[in-house]
């Protein structure tokens, strides 16, 4: 883990919700001030690690809220504040890995993105 893969992990733990590639640059200049290509490989690695995921629908990256959920993930988007929050859904994500298993298909990775209203908007 390098400092600067570090930083980028922090600042998504810090975000209050997805965060762009493009807001991380904002909040890194000036702290060494790493070019664009560093963050993106940055956040690569972090996926790769499962330590992040990212959110196609809203091209944005979270920090991983569990250790241990394979490589599924799903999330639960908010339409009013955007809010994404990360649902613990350990079972279902287990039988989806089996039925996608069942049809002879190697999952890498899957996040899984549901949009909706979150409680406080609902
Ligand atoms: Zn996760
Ligand atoms: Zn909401």
């Amino acid at each position: 883990m390098t400092p600067i893969r570090r930083k980028v992990l922090s600042l998504l733990l810090e975000s209050s919700g997805p965060a762009k590639a493009y807001d991380l640059l904002q909040q890194l200049n000036g702290d060494g001030a790493p070019k664009p290509p560093t963050v993106y490989r940055s956040l690569d690695f972090l996926l790769e690690m499962g330590l992040a995921h990212r959110i196609e629908t809203l091209n944005a990256f979270v920090a991983c809220g569990h250790w241990k959920h394979g490589h599924a993930a799903i999330f639960l988007i908010c339409d009013s504040c955007g809010s994404a929050g990360e649902l613990n859904a350990g079972n279902s994500v287990k039988k989806l890995q089996q039925e996608i298993e069942g049809v002879k298909f190697k999952m890498t990775t899957a996040t899984i993105e549901v949009r909706g209203l979150c409680e406080a908007c609902a």
